[in-house]
């Protein structure tokens, strides 16, 4: 069936009781014991909730996986599987992650004993090299934040599969109506589905799937246990953001190629990143494992000072943190998502203070081009 299509007849599109449209928010704590000797699907919520078992069975599909969860948030998903390694195990991660990810590894993962080695993912050579005897996991995001460096997900994974490790990746910037790096190998997709899943900047809620019902287990002990949940409510708005995918992700997408190409034409932009734009390197790569660019995209001005300037003086792009939602949102990475990246290691790497990242939204290319060109002036 058609990706759009699974996005609104998702097994939940109506509650089997009332026939009421969509998934019921069963906001309760707690479930009456039927028969008070045995254990049943739902007891406590923090176990078990009706509405957000409707979410994670439906990521779950979406991604191709066995078993899908929801947690409070994309951080406590990515935290609660790393939750699956244990203290002498190392990991090899992708070193322009979202800034959240490798900070959790560089201080609490490591005080608790994993060890990691942040690598440039885009060649492959890269992570073989970093890989040691205790290595047990491989963690990559495709395309990468806030560079969009792309990195080709299958022959990473199977080479990590050749030495037996697990393969997680973050999927947030494509979500699985673009991208399913479960096909591609992988063992566990994470997500942020305060981005473009929830979709409109009003939830913060994260996902995870897993390949096998093994590893779902697992990660399902680590869950009901460390109980990082949505509460229903902030299930169901994802559930109620998924429904429109499609549509909002095949205009945004639009969009952000349209804003790209204007931008590189500009001779005060020293710089643009967007996987389709011609002449990035990782372009037809991308374009083998996903089915289209996404809405994010990041450029270079040719001075701080006009980089500055323009969130000053943007009016149709909100300068903020965050992306994927219907509003364009121009973020400022040196004091955003990387700010507790050394300067010296972001400098190196390209994250530089003259660099903006834009998350596209569903106003107008023109618009949004005649508001860029006057506060770019
Ligand atoms: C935002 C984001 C996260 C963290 O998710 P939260 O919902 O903010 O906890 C993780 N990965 C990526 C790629 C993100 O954009």
């Amino acid at each position: 069936m058609d990706k759009g299509t699974l996005l609104i007849h998702n097994g939940h599109d109506m509650d089997p009781l009332t026939g009421a449209l969509g998934v019921t928010v069963y906001q309760t704590s707690t479930f009456y014991r039927k028969v008070i000797t045995e254990m049943q699907e739902f007891d406590y919520s923090r176990g078990g909730n009706p509405t957000r078992k409707a979410l994670e069975e439906t990521i779950a599909s979406l991604e191709g996986g066995a078993k899908g969860y929801a947690f409070a948030s994309g951080m406590s998903a990515i935290s609660s599987v790393l939750g699956l390694l244990a203290a002498g195990d190392h990991v090899v991660i992708a070193e322009d992650v979202y800034g959240g990810s490798r900070y959790i590894l560089e201080t609490f993962y490591r005080r608790w004993g994993l060890e990691m080695t942040a690598v440039d993912t885009s060649d492959p050579q890269n992570i073989l090299k970093a890989i040691r005897p205790n290595t047990r996991a491989l963690y990559l995001e495709s395309p990468s934040n806030p560079l969009l460096k792309i990195t080709d997900l299958s022959s990473c994974i199977a080479a990590a599969k050749e030495r037996g490790l697990l393969s997680i990746v973050d999927n947030t910037f494509m979500t699985p109506y673009l991208q399913q790096p479960l096909k591609l190998g992988a063992d566990i997709v994470v997500h942020s589905a305060t981005k473009f899943l929830g979709g409109h900047c009003d939830v913060i809620s994260g996902l995870a799937v897993t390949a096998t019902e093994e590893l779902g287990r697992q990660l399902y002990q680590i869950q009901n246990s460390f109980g990082a949940v949505p509460g229903p409510w902030d299930a169901w708005l994802v559930m109620r953001g998924i429904k429109t995918l499609k549509a909002r992700m095949d205009m945004q997408q639009a969009t952000a190629g349209k804003l790209a190409e204007w931008l590189a034409a500009r001779e005060d932009i020293t710089a643009v990143n967007y996987p389709l734009l011609p002449g990035h390197p990782g372009r037809d790569i991308h374009l083998a494992q996903a089915s289209g660019g996404g809405a994010m995209l990041s450029f270079k001005t040719k001075t701080t000072e006009q980089a500055l300037g323009f969130y000053k003086k943007v009016r149709l792009a909100t300068a903020a943190p965050s992306l994927g939602g219907v509003e364009t949102i121009a973020s400022y990475p040196v004091k955003m998502s990387h700010i507790n990246m050394p300067a010296a290691e972001r400098e190196r790497m390209g994250i530089s203070d003259n660099l903006v990242r834009i998350s596209v939204g569903l106003e107008s290319a023109e618009d949004l081009t005649a508001d860029f060109d006057q506060a770019l002036r």
